[in-house]
Parts: structure tokens; sequence; C-alpha cells
């Protein structure tokens, strides 16, 4: 699928869950935000058609998200549904990692080829105050479990504040080199200010090369992160949703009053 402005629009980030076990202070409140309702969430059999669908148009490129996607219950039937998608070629998944000493092993035998685990210190009080409930060796433990299940590549998503010369930032860097895996460096975004970087170490955040579409865990196709645009698949069905947010896909990023990073997926 080409776009108006001549991009070749290849990946599809699917939000599976707006729930997070995490309240990190960059994405949400400490009182967490308000959810949405149960039934509006896509059923495994809905997000598996649509990944069919946006596969058979072009998409290459599936990543899963939240929220955090390994709290929805029942994730590795999707997991196996999509990996089994004929033309697919690069399938992942982001975590913020805590529960995937528990998954990895799981994920890989599913068929899913890679992970982005969430990484932003290696101070363990400065991680809890950061998610205000997490505990960093939960992380790293996931981590260890990824290598084991060999989700190669590993990616490490960094945030910073500015730069990658902040002293956490530094750290992780540290840890990713001794352990082989890739760190990214995404600098803190406001949706509601409209202000966000490309991603060191990966592509996001270039609008000129912008090759992506989400859809969130209530069936809303978004051509951008920072633009209020969607379309639904329920009322529009998935091919016209698809077609209208390729078609209306904004030249680059604006704002995005509407929603927080946990129902878009980031
Ligand atoms: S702001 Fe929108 S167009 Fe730009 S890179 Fe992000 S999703 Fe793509």
């Amino acid at each position: 699928m080409l776009d108006k402005y001549n991009r070749k629009i290849t990946y599809l980030r699917i939000s599976v869950t707006d729930r997070c076990n995490f309240r990190c202070t960059y994405c949400m409140p400490a009182e967490g935000v308000k959810l949405m309702k149960h039934d509006d969430i896509l059923s495994f059999d809905e997000i598996v058609d649509i990944a069919e669908q946006a596969v058979s148009m072009g998409v290459r490129k599936i990543r899963i998200t939240g929220g955090e996607p390994l709290v929805r219950r029942g994730i590795i039937y999707l997991i196996e549904k999509i990996a089994k998608i004929k033309g697919l070629e690069d399938f992942g998944l982001t975590t913020n990692g805590v529960l995937l000493s528990g998954y990895a092993e799981k994920l890989a035998k599913a068929g899913l080829h890679r992970v982005n685990i969430s990484l932003d210190t290696l101070n363990p009080e400065k991680f809890r105050k950061l998610t205000r409930v997490g505990k960093l060796e939960d992380v790293l433990k996931g981590i260890e479990a990824a290598k084991k299940a060999k989700l190669f590549p590993i990616k490490i998503n960094c945030v910073i504040k500015e730069n990658q010369n902040e002293a956490d930032a530094v750290e992780v860097a540290k840890f990713c080199k001794k352990n082989s895996l890739k760190i990214r460096y995404i600098r803190e975004m406001d949706l509601e200010k409209g202000t966000f970087w490309r991603v060191k170490g990966g592509d996001g955040g270039e609008c000129s090369i912008c090759n992506r579409l989400r859809l969130t865990s209530n069936g809303k196709i978004r051509p951008c992160l920072f633009s209020e645009l969607e379309y639904d698949v329920r009322k529009l069905g998935v091919k016209k949703a698809l077609m209208f947010a390729v078609g209306n896909k904004p030249k680059a990023g604006t704002v995005n009053k509407l929603l927080n990073f946990n129902d878009i997926g980031g």
C-alpha cells in the first residue's frame, strides 16, 4: 500500500490491551487512566482477521503492543495464529519485561520472532520510582529468558529525557553491549504538545519515511501516532478502514489530544 506521499505502508502495530501492570511516570498518572470497556475490546479472532487482511494488502511487519500485551489472558493463542499468516516477514512484541520470564519460551514456540523490552535505568530504586510499582530484577530475569528463548534480535527501548549521555542511559548502553542487546533511545514524547523525535537506533518518529499504521485494542486503525484520525474496523469493515487510514495518512505528525500512550501502544 502506498500513501499519497509515496510512503510504502508495510508495518502494523497492534495494541491488544490498554491495561498495564506498570504506572510509568511518562506514560500515565499514578492513579492510572480510564480504561476501555471490556466489550469494546477486539476479540483475538477479530485481531487475526484484521492482521490477515492487512498482510493481504501489503503489510509485512507486525508488532504486538499494549498497554502491556502480556497482561492480556490467552495472548499465546493470538501469537500462534498471527505467526501462521502467509506473507508476514517480521513478527515482534514490545513488553515492559516484568512477566517475560514466564512467557519467553511459550512466545518463541508460538512463532514470535523477536522482542523489544523497555529498560530506562539499572538503578533498582530509580526503576521503582519510574514505574511506580515494578521490580528491576523481574525485568532482568525476563531479558535472560528472552535470550534463552532466542527471541533475537532483542532490542532494549531506553526512554531518555534529552540525550543518550544521561547517566542511566549510559549504564543501560553498557549493559546492552555486555549482553549483545541492541539499544534504542526514545526521547520522551508528549502527545498533547505534539513533541516527538526520531528514535535513535530505529526509524520511528521519522515522518518522511513512516511506514506504519496502528490498531487500537478497541478496533480503530490510526494512520499516525500524532494525529486524531481513526477509522473503526467494526463500522467500516477492515479493508475500508485500512484503505481510509492509508489514504488519509498525514504527511507528518502534529498532536493527539484524544488518547494516552497506553491506548495506542506508543
Ligand atoms: S508522527 Fe506520525 S507520520 Fe510521523 S513517524 Fe510518527 S506515526 Fe509516522
